[in-house]
């Protein structure tokens, strides 16, 4: 029998846990390297909203970005069929009308829903807004539950997962593939944070069954259901690789959006704010940088879980076959 062919994953965000699966099911020996703990608390998958939601980003999105979450969409359901794909609706309240007019014309997939049948949709809203997008392809996860639930899929294929581990990829042999999120601007020097910040809410005053979100001058707001009555608020986008706590303006922001699609998140408890960093290229798309057997995976911005499968699909996919992706793919 031939020996297993042996990968080194660096990092266990969420672009280096699906790197790590994909080979592990592939039949390579794997071993994924993260420095934090398991809870990945310094993540930026940490403080995700957890989307996976391609036709919704394309309003602001590379083509590119849109095409890949749309095979992202079907990895996700092939490993974790249990994850929801309840879709998302996106409303407005009046005065940002030519707003979300302009976000129904630029993307596609999505039904105009008038009141009642947002009503039926979600009944908390009923009454609420005169109509709604629904895109009804579009799916969710927890970011902090899912990436457990893929890193024991990694060890039950055989996988080995070391935490508390730091690890410089150039030093490493064999093939590497580098998915350190921020730390890896060694390799792309033009990588920068953008700040995000969240709150996360609890109550049972209010019942979501699928991510809702509102039109905002100034950032896309979004409601997220988590189970046990709770919500993610998100998210500000900021040009700041200020990961520190999150400041009061975004927090009366963030919550003013929530108490307006919903006054009964007025009663609800605060449970965490937060602020994580995406890490982003100049253009926005993500990047896959080759050099020899080190490939390193970068720059999926506010689309890390709406991409980091069909970018694991296309690793794989020229490790095995040197089958190149021009629209990603990079050579150094
Ligand atoms: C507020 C917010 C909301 C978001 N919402 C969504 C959403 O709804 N949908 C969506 O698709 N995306 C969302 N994102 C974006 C998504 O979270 C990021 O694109 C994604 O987390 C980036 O993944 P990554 O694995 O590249 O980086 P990270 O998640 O940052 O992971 C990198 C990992 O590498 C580890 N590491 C670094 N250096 C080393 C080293 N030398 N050795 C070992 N380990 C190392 C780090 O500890 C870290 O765990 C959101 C982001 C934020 C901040």
């Amino acid at each position: 029998m031939q020996p297993k062919k042996r990968v080194t994953v660096v990092g266990a965000g969420i672009a280096g846990t699906w790197q790590a699966l994909l080979f592990a099911k592939a039949g390579y020996e794997v071993t994924l390297l993260e420095s934090g703990d398991p809870s990945l608390a310094q993540a930026a998958a940490y403080w995700a909203g957890g989307m996976v939601a391609p036709d919704c980003e394309a309003e602001t999105a590379e083509p590119v970005v849109v095409r890949l979450g749309r095979r992202s969409l079907d990895l996700w359901r092939s490993y974790l069929p249990e994850m929801p794909v309840t879709g998302s609706l996106v409303v407005a309240h009046a005065r940002d009308r030519a707003d979300f007019e302009r976000f129904a014309r630029l993307t596609s997939g999505h039904e105009r829903v008038g009141a009642q049948r947002l009503g039926e949709l979600e009944p908390a809203l009923a009454g609420r807004f005169r109509d709604a997008l629904f895109f009804p392809n579009e799916a969710h996860v927890e970011p902090r539950r899912v990436l457990r639930l893929l890193h024991r899929q990694l060890e039950a294929a055989g996988a080995t997962i070391r935490f508390g581990t730091t690890a410089d990829p150039r030093r490493l042999d064999g093939t590497v593939i580098d998915c350190r999120g921020l730390a890896a601007r060694d390799v792309f020097p033009d990588l920068r944070g953008v700040r995000g910040e969240v709150a996360l809410l609890e109550t049972q005053e209010v019942a979501l069954s699928r991510p809702v979100r509102l039109i905002h001058p100034r950032w896309p707001i979004y409601v997220v259901p988590r189970p046990g009555g709770r919500f993610l608020v998100g998210a500000t986008s900021i040009e700041s690789e200020d990961a520190g706590p999150v400041t009061v303006r975004s927090a009366l922001e963030l919550l003013t959006a929530a108490y307006s699609l919903h006054p009964g998140f007025g009663e609800a408890r605060v449970l965490e704010l937060g602020a994580g960093l995406r890490p982003a290229f100049p253009d926005h798309a993500p990047r896959i940088r080759i050099d020899g057997e080190r490939i390193a995976v970068n720059g999926l911005y506010r689309h890390g879980f709406l991409l980091a499968p069909a970018l694991a699909e296309l690793t794989l996919a020229y490790v095995q076959n040197g089958t190149r992706n021009e629209e990603v793919m990079g050579w150094s």
